[in-house]
């Protein structure tokens, strides 16, 4: 299954809604650059091997490139293109002066020791550092990479540039740069926004039942949040397995579970349950937050929430979003659930140009104002256009993009 087929077919659905201005449709139907290198690692044992990587600049209509690097064994460039186009969509819905991008690296790090992940992300960034930079394009973590990999990368970019530049990254730990609230800021921001729309629905947060696909930083960082914030999280699954707790799961014990032993399954405060019907559980909200397709066409008539919470990018084929809607599930898509992690990037790369940083709570507030002022916008948008909130998410940014490119002469 293509995901770059499947994001453009959300971009055709949300054209048919409205047109976007002058040629926007037609510029972002594929990136204005793709960068493809290759570089040689050595390895513990001696030997060397060459991998493969990415960094897709899609568009720049609306600031400098922006998007995570993944490192994954199934990433391809089909991937991180997709990614990459909804890096763009993204930035325009939650209104920071970005365009999309986005990079990856076929690689399984879970087999690599921690100087080898290091010498290799330092190689990786060694042979994109050309086309990076605080006013080019700004790379963050993604599925696999974290902190310590982003203080790699501005490492070698400033070995690179002979200077220090820590808004070429953002993601990274808090003494080279980083951000307050950044590694909880995915996870935060898709909380603001299912606060909202439970707000605006009239539903209580002590009723409702969630269930969790992945658990990593986006998904972790949920857990926590919404467990503190009095949901109940009644089941959360790993690319290794799935607990399960209808009276609630103890969310921080879990965590440190998971930490003690590299999963979630053996949790002894729940049952084991299967991770690939996890998103089938009773409850009233999943949250997808592994990776991509993993609503399709064989289950997404067995989903009994009422509502999905995107914060995985793409999680949700086409065809899967259809009998979502004709079943009246509600989806928050993911280009505005998941943009905390953004936001808070852009306050990262605000903070590193200042040379001044914020406090947490202002880190927290600014984040809750733009995720309201975002999940707002949307909703308002899909009321005009009587249609979902992915099509009018989508129509909003398109709406945005054209504008600036207009602005600039573009079209
Ligand atoms: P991560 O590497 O920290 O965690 C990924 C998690 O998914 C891990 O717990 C892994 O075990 C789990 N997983 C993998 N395959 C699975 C499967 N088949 N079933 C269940 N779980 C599985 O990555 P992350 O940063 O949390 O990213 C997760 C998703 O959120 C991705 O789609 C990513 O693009 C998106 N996202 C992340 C950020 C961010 O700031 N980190 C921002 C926006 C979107």
């Amino acid at each position: 299954m293509s995901v770059f087929a499947n994001a453009l077919k959300q971009l055709e659905a949300a054209a048919a809604v409205a047109v976007p201005a002058g040629e926007t449709m037609a510029v972002l139907k594929q990136p204005k650059r793709i960068f493809e290198v290759s570089f040689p690692v050595h390895l513990d044992d001696g030997s060397t091997r060459v991998f493969t990587g990415y960094r897709v600049q899609y568009d720049d209509s609306r600031g400098p490139y922006k998007g995570g690097i993944r490192f994954h064994p199934q990433t391809d460039l089909d991937e991180v293109k997709a990614l990459a186009f909804w890096m763009t969509i993204k930035c325009a819905v939650v209104g920071v002066p970005f365009g999309g991008g986005k990079g990856g690296v076929t690689v399984e790090p879970k087999n690599f020791s921690e100087a080898e992940l290091e010498r290799l992300s330092r190689a990786y960034f060694r042979a994109i550092a050309p086309f990076v930079g605080p006013d080019v394009d700004v790379p963050a973590p993604d599925v696999n990479t974290n902190p310590k990999i982003m203080a790699w990368f501005a490492d070698e970019y400033a070995r690179y540039v002979g200077r220090q530049l820590p808004g070429v990254v953002t993601g990274k730990p808090l003494s080279v740069g980083g951000s307050k609230g950044r590694m909880s800021a995915t996870g935060q921001g898709g909380l603001f926004v299912l606060d909202e729309h439970l707000r605006n629905e009239g539903r209580e947060v002590a009723e409702t039942r969630i269930v969790i696909q992945g658990f990593g930083n986006a998904g972790q960082h949920f857990a926590r949040l919404a467990d503190e914030r009095g949901y109940r999280i009644v089941a959360v699954s790993d690319s290794r397995g799935a607990m399960l707790n209808t009276s609630g799961l103890d969310v921080q014990a879990l965590i440190e579970h998971k930490n003690k032993t590299g999963g979630v399954s053996g949790f002894v405060g729940g049952q084991q349950a299967d991770p690939n019907r996890i998103l089938e559980t009773e409850c009233e909200v999943i949250v997808p937050a592994a990776l991509e397709n993993q609503l399709t066409l064989d289950n997404a008539s067995k989903i009994q929430a009422g509502v999905v919470l995107e914060l995985a990018n793409g999680p949700t084929t086409p065809e899967a979003d259809e009998v979502l809607i004709e079943r009246g599930v509600v989806v928050i898509p993911d280009v505005l659930a998941n943009a905390g992690g953004v936001a808070v990037s852009y306050f990262e790369w605000v903070q590193n140009r200042q040379g001044y940083y914020w406090s947490y709570d202002e880190v927290r507030a600014q984040l809750e104002k733009r995720m309201t002022v975002a999940y707002a916008d949307v909703r308002q948008e899909a009321e005009a256009h009587h249609t979902t909130f992915r099509k009018a998410a989508f129509v909003m940014a398109l709406r945005r993009i054209a504008e600036a490119r207009e602005a600039r002469g573009w079209q």
